[in-house]
Formats: structure tokens, sequence, C-alpha cells
């Protein structure tokens, strides 16, 4: 390959392991800019749930790791996955005994050694790239450490430039400043926005990367203002004055997202052959156990359950909408308890028209992706969010908020009558809300005008290849930075 060299660096990828949408991001993102020419590849921590043989990983090299005051032994596993070069870091204590990604109280120090190990790994691969692609706070203390250290004592890091996306400025990995000595890297730094004795790894990727990006145009200005910025946004403006912050809004894989061939489906369908999405709907409407009904509208969701998704808005417009007796609601997620335990109650109050289904499950979401009449994102904050995207390609209508990427992708249908593709609103109340839904379900009772939104919102192109050229071009600016520029 003629482009540059890059490794990707992500704490969740798919087809491995997902929790959210940095996941969908990192199995897509690196698949599209190697067809652009680019030479990416992916390294990811191997969790206990992912297994190498299944995916033909092998053992390349056992690795010192040097943490604390000693070193611990890992292994580089690495092989070829559906066309994508992949490392696995394998380590006994942090990671290949744990099922989940995140939520552990040890998570700042499992990152601080998966960064360290990220860093031995490079030193130690016949394969060297110009570029550290780094993704959200796990990532960042590689950036810091290229700054503070890699380029400092080293002559082939001295030359490494750094590129950290945000994915999700709320989650920051903040720890305290005992970490630095684990990591060794005591001289880091500290930073105004870091609370005091505290490390800030969100704030140390945006701080040291050559170039900073986040994932959709709206939300990279969202982040200047103190609400959405998180007590980071002094930090983000500094980098947007210097002119190093971008958006770039993510793709979608448009393969593993088809509806004409997605295994999940009751009824595979395409724009041409919608019709057939009501096969879906009564499928749905049965497996779960709501009145089979076509012509009712069939709300879903699809999400953790987090106050960023906009719960705390959703659950009192769809209670007077429901007491209305309009309409059918499926919600699939899983995530805070309080959210868990309001959405079975409102299923309990409603129980021919609520299904709450308290569970991660792919298949089902596709099922619901396939089948709903409205797809619902409230969301108080989404970077992009992959939801709505996924939702239009399926046929399903979305209603968003006007936040981040959800306002970069939707087309509200009655501002811009020519162009809609869904609905969008604007305050953060119920009130909003629910007018917007009421806004939906007339649509929805005028077939024909539905239809032709339908087919807009299905013709709308979300795949990856616009977005990996934006970050091919961002890549070699960074690599302009470091001299190496193409
Ligand atoms: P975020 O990254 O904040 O979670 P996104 O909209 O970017 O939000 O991505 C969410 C992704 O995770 C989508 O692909 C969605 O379908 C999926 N997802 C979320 N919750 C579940 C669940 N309970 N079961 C299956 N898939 C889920």
């Amino acid at each position: 390959m003629e482009g540059p060299k890059v490794i990707f660096v992500s704490a969740e990828a798919t087809p491995f392991i997902k929790v959210g949408g940095l996941a969908d991001v990192a199995g897509s993102l690196p698949r599209a800019l190697r067809r652009q020419g680019v030479d990416v590849r992916l390294i990811l921590p191997r969790y206990a749930t992912v297994s190498p043989r299944q995916f033909g990983l092998e053992r390349l090299a056992a690795i010192p790791v040097p943490v604390g005051t000693g070193e611990t032994r890992v292994h580089l596993l690495g092989g070829e996955v559906e066309g994508l070069p992949v490392y696995m870091i394998w380590d006994d204590q942090y990671f290949s005994a744990r099922e989940k990604v995140y939520g552990f109280n040890d998570d700042a120090q499992r990152f601080a050694f998966f960064a360290r190990a990220v860093i031995a790994a490079l030193d130690y691969l016949p394969w060297k790239p110009d570029l550290i692609h780094a993704n959200d706070w796990h990532a960042a203390p590689i950036v810091a450490w290229l700054r503070y250290y890699g380029r400092r004592g080293d002559d082939f890091f001295a030359r490494v430039a750094s590129l950290f996306t945000i994915h999700n400025i709320a989650y920051q990995g903040l720890c305290g400043r005992l970490i630095l000595t684990f990591a060794r890297m005591q001289e880091l730094p500290h930073l105004e926005v870091e609370p005091p004795g505290q490390v800030n790894w969100m704030a140390q990727g945006i701080a040291n990367a050559d170039i900073v990006n986040t994932v959709s145009p709206t939300y990279a200005r969202e982040i200047l203002e103190p609400e959405a910025g998180a007590g980071l946004h002094t930090l983000l403006r500094r980098r947007h004055e210097e002119g190093s912050l971008y958006g770039i809004l993510n793709g979608l894989d448009t393969e593993l997202w088809n509806p004409a061939t997605d295994s999940a489906l009751p009824q595979t369908f395409d724009l041409h052959s919608r019709h057939l999405r009501r096969v879906n709907k009564a499928a749905l409407q049965r497996e779960i156990g709501l009145p089979v009904r076509d012509n009712v509208p069939l709300l879903g969701t699809v999400t953790r359950l987090d106050a960023l998704k906009g719960l705390d808005i959703l659950l009192p417009a769809l209670e007077r909408l429901l007491a209305e007796g309009e309409g059918q609601f499926v919600i699939l997620g899983t995530g805070q308890p309080d959210y868990e335990a309001q959405l079975r109650a409102l299923q309990e109050r409603f129980p021919q028209q609520v299904r709450a289904l308290i569970k991660f499950d792919e298949r089902m979401a596709r099922r619901i992706y396939g089948a709903v009449d409205l797809f619902l994102m409230p969301s108080r904050f989404e970077p992009c969010g992959l939801g709505q995207m996924i939702a239009m390609r399926y046929g399903a209508l979305p209603l968003v908020r006007a936040t981040g990427g959800l306002a970069d992708t939707v087309i509200d249908a009655d501002a811009s009558p020519e162009k809609g593709t869904g609905f969008v609103f604007r305050p953060y109340t119920p009130e909003a809300l629910l007018d917007a839904l009421q806004r939906a379900l007339r649509a929805y009772a005028a077939r024909e005008r539905w239809d032709t939104l339908q087919v807009r919102a299905m013709e709308r192109d979300f795949s990856w290849a616009r977005s990996a050229r934006a970050y091919a071009d961002l890549y070699e600016q960074t690599l302009h930075l470091v001299g190496k520029g193409g």
C-alpha cells in the first residue's frame, strides 16, 4: 500500500466486542480507509468473550510491558480479519479475564496498561506506523506519552504523528495522579482543566495530540460551549483557535447494515420492495406480544440507557402519548438501573402498547430497525449517533433532537417539505418532544406523504467512503506537522 501507515487504537471494535457506536466506527472506518490505500491496522485488548482462534489470530510474540516498578508480560496476537490486519493485547489481569469492556473500579489502570502495552507492541513490530490514531480516553495515554516521552528519547517515536478522536466527551477517564506512577509518566504536566491531584485522560488526549477531531461538525462546535464541553470547553477552544479541531461525520457500514441481506430480518427488503416491511412489523409485534396491527404506528428505539440519551424527556412524553391510546412502543436497551425500572413500569402501565426489552441483543436490534415506523432518538447530546442512520437505511423515519450528529443527518419534514427525512425538535423538554411525536403521527396518517419521506430516508447515502476520504486528508495534514506529509 502506498498511503501512510496508521495504527488505529480502540477499546472496542466490531466484530470482536461492542458496547456502542465506537465499536461500529473502529470496525468499519479502518476497512474503508484501506479501500482508499491507507495502510490502517487495528489494535485492541483481547477480552474474555473474544476467541482468538475463531478469528484466526495467532500469537506473534511475548512482550514485556513496563508498568509500576516492574514489567508485566503480555502476548501480542495478530492476524487478518475480513481484510483488516488486527492486533490484540492478551494479558492475564486487566482484560482477558473480564467479560465487560468498561465499568470496573480499575478502568483507569486497565487502559493505562493497555496504552503501555500498545507502545511496547509498536516498538516490537516490524511494521512501523507513521501515525497513531487514538480513540477516546482509553487510548489517550498513548498520545500523552508520545509527546512527553516518546518524542524525546527515541528516533522512531520522534517522527510518529498523533490524531485523537473524541467519540464522546462525557466519558473522560478521571482518576488520581497516582496512575502516572503506574504508567511511568510522572512528568506529564498537570492541565488547568484537571482537578488538583487528578488526571483527566480525555483532556490529556485533547491537549497533547497533534490534531483532534470529533465525529460530527455540529458536535465539534457544541463542545466549545460549557454545557456540551463537559468541563473541557476552554481547552477545546484553544485547540479550535489553533486550527487543530475538526468534525468529521461518521459513516455507516452499508454491508453490515443492509435490509436487503440482513439475515436477522424475517423479511428482507429494499427501497423498491419497502412495502414488505409490514411483514417484519407483524413478526415483531407477534414476537414481543403486542397486538398485531398494521395500521397502528409502531415507535421504537435501541439505545444504551444513559441520561445522555434523553430518557428523562422520553418517558413523560410517551406516557402522555400512550395515555391517549395512540401507538405502540418498543425499546431495546440496557444501562442505568433506574431507567430500566422506569421502562418496566411503563410496560406495566401500558401492557397492550409497550414492550421494554432490557438486554443487549444485536439480532433484536436489527428486527426493530426493520420493523418500526418511527425511530426515536431524543438525545440530550449525541456526538454522531448511528441509530438514526441505520433507521433511515431500514425505512424507519427518525425522530431526533437537534443536537450533534443528529442535527447533521436528519432533515425535518415539516420545516423542509421538499427535503425532509424525519422529524426534528430542539428544546430539551417533554413538551417539545411530544409536539414532534404528534407531528410524526399526523404524517403517518397521511400514507402517501409518509411513503415519500420513507423513500427519501432510504435513499440517503451514509456510506463510509466520503468520511474515509476526510480522514485520509486529515492524516496527511497531521503527518505534515511532523514533517512526513506526502
Ligand atoms: P452510542 O455510541 O452512544 O451508544 P450510537 O447511536 O452511536 O450511540 O451507537 C449505538 C449502537 O449500539 C447502535 O449500533 C445500536 O444499534 C447499538 N445498540 C445500543 N444498545 C443496544 C442493545 N441493547 N442491543 C443491541 N444493540 C444496541
